[in-house]
């Protein structure tokens, strides 16, 4: 479907769904919101990250990864010669966990087919780097460890899907440095594995919706 949308029309459509988030109160989350942070970038992406949760400066400025871990990923994202601007960057949960908790398993069931799943159907990414194990977890068999499978790309429904750690993750432990920016290298690969095959883009099935629970 969104193969035959314009730039303008894909980013028209995320910005309908950024407003039904603004206005949003499907889960407990939205009671002690500052703002919304539906994401941000480049509304036909190649490459979508996904994260956990909006933070305390996230919460504060609607807008992802803004806080340390966002200036961390700016910097990893620079190193393979990419911006902000070449990718689109979201989270699981649209609204800050009070007190930065875990997002519970009903709010993320909530959030992502309310949400998440539209953003994907829209920007039809060939790469979804899901950061840390809350996006993993819509991916990847609950068996999986981010310790065990980082790094580790899986291709299924006719795209990509790679996980790395949590760049905040990565910020409390810098012994996980070394492997992340092996992993972000390897992004490059994937890239190019992105561009040889994407002739064969509107051949792709729709992507599956995804199953959480
Ligand atoms: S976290 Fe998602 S589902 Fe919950 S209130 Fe916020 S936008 Fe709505």
């Amino acid at each position: 479907m969104s193969d035959t949308l314009s730039l303008e029309e894909r980013r028209a459509a995320l910005e309908q769904i950024a407003q039904e988030i603004r206005a949003c109160q499907a889960c407990p989350l939205h009671s002690a919101r500052t703002r919304v942070v539906p994401g941000a970038g480049r509304p036909d992406a190649e490459i979508l990250f996904i994260g956990e949760a909006p933070g305390y400066h996230e919460d504060q400025q609607g807008l992802p990864f803004v806080g340390a871990s966002g200036k961390y990923l700016g910097e990893l994202l620079a190193m393979i010669g990419l911006t902000r601007n070449d990718v689109f960057i979201t989270n699981v949960v649209k609204c800050r966990p009070p007190g930065n908790r875990d997002p519970l398993p009903t709010e993320i069931d909530t959030c992502v087919k309310t949400y998440l799943n539209r953003q994907i159907e829209i920007i039809r990414p060939k790469i979804i780097v899901t950061l840390g194990r809350f996006s993993m977890a819509l991916f990847f068999p609950p068996t999986a460890r981010i310790t065990k499978v980082h790094g580790q790309p899986r291709r299924a429904d006719g795209r990509i899907y790679y996980p790395v750690f949590h760049p905040a993750a990565v910020l409390r432990n810098m012994n996980l440095r070394p492997a992340m920016e092996a992993d972000f290298r390897r992004m490059l690969d994937l890239l190019k594995e992105v561009e040889a095959t994407s002739n064969n883009t509107h051949d792709e099935p729709p992507p599956k919706q995804l199953s959480l629970f």
